[in-house]
């Protein structure tokens, strides 16, 4: 069936499938790493290109075609690259489209191993790169330089929640001569698409939303053209950081119900957020949800709607997150996010425990910063769950650093 012309749900459960010689309803897992050829003339054509079909699975498998097949066309893309990992997509993306003496723009809240490749390694090829926060267009424009050549940004970002004009931004790089590409992560690609409003690139760790049942690591990369669609994708049958069949089944299997689960926790998130906001041992709560989120209206123009990321700050700092970190029952203890399981993280005492205390304030992670992943659970029992945990920091007020 020819989807691309259909609504974006008909999309998720039928786009890209690979209807076999058994009629199978969904495309089954060609678990081979190579494919033979009918006789050398086959194998010379494959390889020229004057013929389709496959070679080899580091270089094309058809499990791993539909899936990059459906997630090309709910994102409006010419094509898309599947990756063992969101990073094997990052990597893949700066290996492609940089050169040495090239510079690059980039969110300063990216996720950090995409800032860390490009500043402890791209740095060593000569890449130049400035971090600046993006949701303020002027940062961007003035960290704009004549080799500029990429601008790569996230929206909404982590754990800030910043978001940044894509379409500004899309007129500004390409105003330069440059490309923007896209980590549309936390949107996904039911709330945000990133080529729609003029990016180049976009891509995913599909370990999130896309996938959604926290049991793959993944990444993709979608482009906008055939152009850059071939570029991206040549560099990744060099790299060899592909999506191998087995795992390109799994996401294909949770990406069906991406809308179902994107919707039933935001509808969730819709309700906890502005509970936090209310409760006297938070601060303050980042969600775009909210009306005190700085790029509310923003959030609102870009994106169809806000998704079920939470950040926020408890007055008790430090010793709070820990002890609303212990006492958690239902929400999980772990980084990631996007699942259909409620995650519960606390940078200052996990993933930021080792960074000196002035670095991790200068990268937004404050004392009590707490992310929050909500899930499809019961609203009840989310909010009682986190409801018994801050009972446990105690009231706000006998607390000196309230
Ligand atoms: C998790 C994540 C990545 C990295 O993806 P992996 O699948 O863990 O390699 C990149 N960007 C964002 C925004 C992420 O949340």
């Amino acid at each position: 069936m020819d989807t691309r012309n259909k609504g974006f749900n008909t999309k998720l459960v039928h786009a890209g499938i690979k209807d076999d010689a058994l009629g199978s309803v969904v495309t089954p897992i060609y678990q081979t790493s190579t494919f033979a050829f009918r006789d050398a003339q086959q194998g010379a054509n494959r390889f020229a290109g004057k013929e389709g079909g496959y070679i080899y699975t580091r270089i094309g498998n058809p499990t791993t075609d539909a899936l990059e097949e459906n997630v090309a066309q709910l994102e409006n893309g010419f094509g898309a690259t599947a990756m063992a990992s969101g990073m094997g997509a990052i990597s893949t993306v700066y290996l492609a489209l940089l050169s040495s003496g090239d510079h690059v723009v980039s969110t300063d809240s990216v996720y950090g191993p995409s800032r860390g490749l490009m500043e402890k390694h791209m740095s060593r090829f000569g890449v130049e790169s400035t971090y600046v926060d993006t949701s303020d267009l002027d940062n961007l424009r003035r960290a704009i330089r004549a080799n500029t050549k990429l601008v790569y940004v996230e929206s909404p970002s982590n754990p800030a929640m910043a978001v940044t004009d894509l379409a500004a931004a899309a007129e500004i790089a390409h105003a330069a001569g440059a490309l923007l590409v896209v980590d549309n992560t936390f949107a996904s690609p039911h709330l945000q698409k990133p080529l729609d409003l003029g990016a180049d690139v976009s891509l995913h760790s599909v370990t999130k939303f896309i996938n959604g049942h926290a049991d793959v690591v993944g990444g993709i990369v979608v482009a906008k053209t055939e152009a850059l669609h071939k570029k991206i994708r040549a560099m990744l049958i060099i790299l060899g950081a592909n999506m191998d069949p087995h795992q390109s089944y799994m996401v294909s299997r949770g990406l069906k119900t991406l809308a179902l689960r994107v919707e039933r926790a935001e509808e969730n998130a819709r309700q906890v957020a502005p509970w936090l906001e209310a409760h006297p041992q938070v601060a303050w709560v980042r969600y775009i949800g909210l009306p005190s989120h700085p790029q509310h209206e923003l959030a609102k123009r870009q994106m169809t709607g806000f998704g079920s990321m939470i950040s926020f700050e408890l007055k008790g700092g430090l010793e709070a997150g820990r002890i609303v970190m212990d006492n958690v029952h239902l929400a999980g203890l772990a980084v990631s996010l996007g699942g259909v399981e409620t995650l519960i993280s606390h940078p200052a005492s996990m993933t930021h425990a080792g960074m000196a205390r002035a670095d991790r304030l200068a990268a937004g992670i404050t004392d009590g910063l707490v992310r929050l992943s909500v899930g499809i659970e019961d609203l009840a029992d989310i909010l009682a769950d986190l409801e018994q945990a801050l009972e446990r920091v105690g009231p706000a007020a006998a607390n000196p650093r309230s």
